[in-house]
Parts: structure tokens; sequence; C-alpha cells
């Protein structure tokens, strides 16, 4: 195996999402209760909280936050970026037509040891997609489904109205119905981090710290819903080098509390980018 792929350190980070309002993430399909639009549910009736929604997220706050904090992100919306994350030597422009896509896919097969590889995506592309990962590498952040610990144990259903753009009035007969979790429903989440470096580690707490302040999630929020909170956040961390803490997490399953390791790395490159601007 090559050194590139060895775990040498594993993050978690663990917590609770509270939701303050009502939430509507949907199934795509016709809801149970004959809401037009469902959520989506356990067979047993229960709302599921998709680790792909959390991750969608929190991607997306990455790359909103990545200039500031001076990463390279090659596009805002993260459905296209995935696809097309290889951008030129600045970084700005991505390609985004298939054909190029599509060469640049060959140039990078044609490579032969994983060191080009490795330098090869390291020149090509964007520090969002090094961690969240593309079609040219796997993602190193993991996002559990949501654990439900609470809820209402009952689905609402909303009204809409279908607003006509042109006169701005209801579209008479066009109402549509949907179904939410009430609020107040409480889901434990996980995420893990694979060999993160100093600089993703303040990128993370950075969207931690957007999360614990209170973001929405799902459809419908310009009605209002789908405002959460993430809580008692809980940071742990193994270092695979360090023979006693790996020795430990081998045999109890226990990695050691890391307390503000993310806060800490977040302050420190915040110092040091406040020293460049005031130089
Ligand atoms: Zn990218």
């Amino acid at each position: 195996m090559s050194k590139h792929n060895m775990l040498n350190r594993r993050i978690k980070i663990s917590g609770n999402l509270i939701f303050e309002t009502a939430f509507h993430i949907g199934s795509g399909k016709e809801g149970e209760l004959a809401a037009k639009m469902g959520i989506l549910r356990e067979a047993d009736g229960r709302p599921i909280l998709p680790g792909s929604t959390l991750k969608g997220n929190f991607r997306a706050f990455a790359e909103r936050l990545s200039e500031y904090l001076g990463f390279t992100a090659c596009l805002m919306d993260s459905s296209l970026s995935e696809k097309n994350c290889v951008s030129d030597e600045n970084f700005r422009k991505t390609v985004v037509d298939e054909k190029s896509q599509k060469t640049v896919e060959k140039e990078f097969q044609a490579l032969k040891t994983e060191d080009e590889k490795i330098t090869w995506l390291s020149n090509n592309t964007c520090d969002i997609c090094r961690l969240f990962g593309s079609p040219l590498q796997s993602s190193r952040i993991f996002f559990s489904d949501g654990t439900l610990t609470r809820w209402g144990q009952r689905i609402q259903i909303r009204d809409g109205v279908c607003i006509d753009r042109d006169t701005e009035t209801a579209r008479p007969g066009a109402k549509y119905d949907f179904e939410v979790v009430p609020a107040e429903a409480v889901f434990e989440v996980t995420i893990e981090l694979e060999n993160p470096n100093d600089r993703e580690l303040p990128l993370i707490a950075a969207v931690l710290a957007e999360w614990e302040s209170g973001f929405r999630l799902g459809g419908f929020t310009s009605r209002g819903l789908g405002r959460v909170k993430l809580t008692d956040k809980k940071v742990e961390s193994v270092d695979y080098t360090d023979f006693d803490q790996l020795k430990s997490y081998l045999l109890t399953k226990q990695m050691a509390e890391a307390g503000s390791l993310l806060e800490d790395s977040l302050e420190s490159m915040l110092r040091v980018e406040g020293e460049s601007k005031h130089a």
C-alpha cells in the first residue's frame, strides 16, 4: 500500500441537531397522508435525516467560506463542482464542458504511479474537492445519517398556494400540500474525518461555528422551515502514529478527547491571516 493511503489520523465530531421549526426533506414522492409532497421516512414512519443532505449543506458552507480562509473552490454549486472540479492553474476558471472534462480525466487515468496521481490532483483540483471528494478522488469526510432521538411522533401537513410570478397573485385552483416534521425534532449526528491536514481543520471549525449558530436544511426554507442548530458538540481523535492512542483505540474503540482542537486551529489561522492583512 502506498504511503498516501495510510491512515494516520481520524477525527470524530458528534453532536445533536435540534430543529427549531418544522422541516421538510422531500422523498420525491407523494406522502402517505395524501400530501402531494412527502418526506423521507423509515418503514415504521419515523423521519429520516440523510447523511448526504448533511454533507451537501456542510460542503456548500465550506465553499462559501473558502475564499475568506484562503481556500480554493471550483464552483459554488456542489452538485456541479463534484462533476467539474478540474481547474486551471489559478483555480478560478473551471473546466465545464464535457469534452475538455473527458480529456482531463484521460490525462489523469494515464498517470502510472500513485505519486504522479497525488501530485496531479494537488495541482489540478480545488481544496474543497480534495476534502469532500470528486469523481477523481474519494472523500475524506463522512456524514452519518441522523439518529432520531426525539420528535412529535406525527407528521403534519402544510398547505401551499402556487403564486403566479407575473401577477403575484394566487393562481386559482393551484394549491399544493406537503408533509413536514414538526418543530423540536432532535437527531444525533456524527462526522468523521480521515487524515485532515492543518489547513482543513480551520475550515471544518468555521463551518461547525455556522452550524452551531443555526442554519436551514431541506425544502421551503423561504417559508421559514428547516431552522436547525448544532448543540453538544464533542470532538475526539485518534493519532495512529501515537502507539498508546492506537492501542487504546484498537482495543477499547475509545478515541482521545480532542477538546478545542478545531477552534484552536481556526484561531491560529485567523491570527496569521490578520497579521498578514495588517502588515
Ligand atoms: Zn473542486
